[in-house]
């Protein structure tokens, strides 16, 4: 799924933070939003593998949840909603397509790396890649509460990011292309720090 269907995922587990604590919301939208977008920074270091947690990643948030009920502060609202934001990115990437340079083929049978079962889980492809039609649809249907609960800078984020994942969807198939042909430009010693899949590009 996309970074922004993430972000927006995140961002939602903050709702019932504003409609049962509102003075930690704040917090809890930044840290949904951060939560949802960090672990694909491992986009150049092991994607999917080194920031993605499919099992311990929910225990993680399951803990953290369950200290922020019992000690509600800012601090363990936004670990807790972080984490759980981290988690749901994890788990929810199985439901997308495989790790590969154009996921529309599904010929790449690695969604998430799970450190618990010491393998790659499979891809489902119910979204069949990052990007597709139906990732946006369902991006816009997570961001629908947001932008109806969050006045001022949740909407505005929220329609935003909206904005620029049509543009990405609009744009998906083309930029692998361009992306491929980008890193045949790369000189060959620094292609061990190309992402797996440009390397035979
Ligand atoms: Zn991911």
């Amino acid at each position: 799924m996309m970074a922004t269907t993430h972000a927006f995922a995140g961002m939602a587990l903050a709702l019932p933070v504003l409609a049962t604590a509102p003075e930690f919301a704040p917090a809890a939208f930044v840290a949904g939003l951060v939560g949802g977008l960090v672990p694909d920074l491992d986009l150049y270091a092991g994607h999917r593998k080194t920031l993605h947690y499919p099992v311990y990643a929910p225990i993680a948030a399951v803990l953290a949840v369950a200290m922020a009920l019992l000690a509600p502060s800012t601090a363990t609202v936004a670990l807790a909603v972080g984490l759980a934001a981290a988690a749901l990115h994890a788990v929810t990437d199985v439901a997308g397509g495989g790790l590969e340079l154009r996921p529309w083929l599904a010929g790449s049978e690695r969604a998430v790396y799970s450190h618990y079962h010491g393998r790659w889980i499979r891809p489902r492809r119910w979204i069949r890649y990052d990007g597709a039609p139906e990732d946006l649809a369902l991006a816009g249907f997570v961001a629908a509460p947001l932008i109806a609960a969050g006045d001022g800078p949740i909407g505005t984020v929220t329609i935003a990011l909206l904005g620029v994942s049509t543009v990405y969807v609009l744009l998906r198939k083309p930029l692998a292309t361009v992306a491929e042909r980008l890193a045949g430009l790369v000189p060959p010693p620094l292609h061990p720090y190309l992402p797996e899949r440009y390397r035979g590009a």
